[in-house]
């Protein structure tokens, strides 16, 4: 059917590279490009000999002018952007310079200041429109499927949806005392950040892990967690008829809480440049340096993941309640693709969005995010691709 550009080649890139070759009907070719090559042709090397044609590439996606390059050289049907959030905008640029769709997996943060928010991406929106080419927002798991349960929740079970919580537990155990199960610095930043989650159209901050419960997750059991600020909760606060109060949790064990106190606490955390021999440094890119590179975690990490969301609302004036999640098993996932199941739960998603948008199920001029389309062929290739979604609508509710 056509060809993807992939930018990246970390942990998450690894699995949309996987899930792309193994639909080759849809991805006849693939180019893999990212700032360390070396990472690009490992990648190749591995795959090579399917019906998918690999090609490697070198790039610097902060750099506008050899990203329109090589888009013009390689001539994708779309840009998939699973590089950091800092090369959203200048991803985004060289999509609208070659008329070319884009899709990514987290908002743009500006690598200066921890706060991330949609406003510079939704600035996009008359531009791609005019272009006529359509840019995916948030394509991984949270961001991504969780809009898509959204959207299916409100088409198919609801009237008006008032509230939702959507909870990420991963009771997977690594082995290691502290590690992060995606880029590190992109992980620290998030969960070092104040929480905060909507309610009655405004933002309530809290302090970091200031709101803990406790929740009994299907296939899981108990684990604490905590809530967090995060990107979804914008748009589908603005997305979804009805919603009162949007909140988003994570599971963190009291071990990496732990770390991540005294790591913040001796500043190592922190994003503001020092002076170390004569040498500007940032200590969080240096923890990022010292940390376990999160996609070598695939071969020992063990249990599983467990995300999804809990809606309740009205159909036909009477209340409903509802929970869908997919339970996810690191080991499984290592088994299929080489990686554990963070880097799974977003790589397929983001497989999953590029193909319905190639397929033109999920093309439209403009910068939407991912429950602004049909969430119905998304959740039936859900289950076609490696990340079955199983609901209740009796479940236990978080108070
Ligand atoms: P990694 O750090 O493992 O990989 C990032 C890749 O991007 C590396 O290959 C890196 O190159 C490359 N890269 C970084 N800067 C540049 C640049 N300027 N030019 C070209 N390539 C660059 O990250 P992950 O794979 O763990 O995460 C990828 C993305 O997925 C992140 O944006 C993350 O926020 C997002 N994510 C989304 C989730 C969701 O559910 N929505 C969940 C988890 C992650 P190099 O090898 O040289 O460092």
């Amino acid at each position: 059917m056509g060809r993807a550009l992939i930018i990246g080649a970390g942990g998450v890139a690894s699995v949309v590279v996987h899930k792309c070759c193994q639909n080759s009907e849809v991805f006849e070719e693939i180019c893999i490009a990212s700032r360390t090559k070396s990472k690009c042709d490992a990648l190749k090397a591995k795959l090579d000999g399917g019906k998918t044609k690999i090609t490697t590439a070198q790039v610097d996606a902060d750099n506008v002018e050899e990203l329109i390059a090589l888009i013009n050289d390689y001539k994708p049907d779309i840009v998939m952007n699973i590089a950091l959030p800092y090369q959203d905008l200048t991803i985004m640029e060289a999509c609208l310079a070659t008329k070319t769709h884009y899709l990514d997996t987290a908002n743009y943060e500006p690598p200066e200041t921890a706060k991330f928010e949609y406003s510079w991406q939704w600035a996009y929106r008359k531009r791609f429109e005019e272009a006529g080419i359509t840019a995916i927002l948030g394509c991984g798991f949270d961001p991504g499927v969780t809009g898509v349960f959204s959207a299916y929740a409100a088409k198919h079970y609801f009237d008006e949806i008032h509230y939702i919580d959507i909870l990420d537990a991963n009771a997977g155990d690594h082995g290691y005392p502290f590690a992060t199960n995606f880029n590190p610095e992109i992980n620290i930043r998030e969960v070092t950040a104040k929480g905060s989650y909507i309610e009655n159209g405004e933002w309530v901050e809290t302090e970091p892990m200031e709101i803990k419960r406790v929740y009994n997750f299907p296939e899981i059991g108990e684990k604490d967690m905590y809530l967090l600020h995060h990107e979804e909760l914008e748009s589908l606060a603005l997305n979804i008829n009805g919603i009162k109060r949007i909140r988003f949790f994570m599971t963190f064990s009291e071990k990496y809480l732990t770390h991540l106190k005294v790591l913040e606490n001796v500043g190592m955390t922190s994003i503001e440049p020092i002076m170390y021999e004569g040498k500007e440094i940032i200590p969080l890119q240096f923890l990022k340096a010292v940390l376990p590179d999160p996609a070598s975690l695939g071969p020992r990490t063990k249990g599983k993941t467990n995300i999804g969301c809990i809606y309740q609302g009205i159909k036909d004036g009477k209340p409903v309640e509802y929970y869908v999640y997919n339970v996810c098993d690191h080991q499984e996932c290592y088994k299929e693709v080489g990686s554990q199941a963070i880097s799974y739960t977003t790589g397929v998603p983001a497989m999953i969005g590029a193909m319905l948008l190639m397929k033109g199920e999920w093309k439209k001029p403009g910068v939407y995010n991912v429950e602004e389309f049909n969430p119905d062929p998304f959740m039936k290739a859900l289950n076609e691709w490696g990340l079955p979604w199983k609901e209740t609508f009796s479940p236990e509710l978080v108070d």
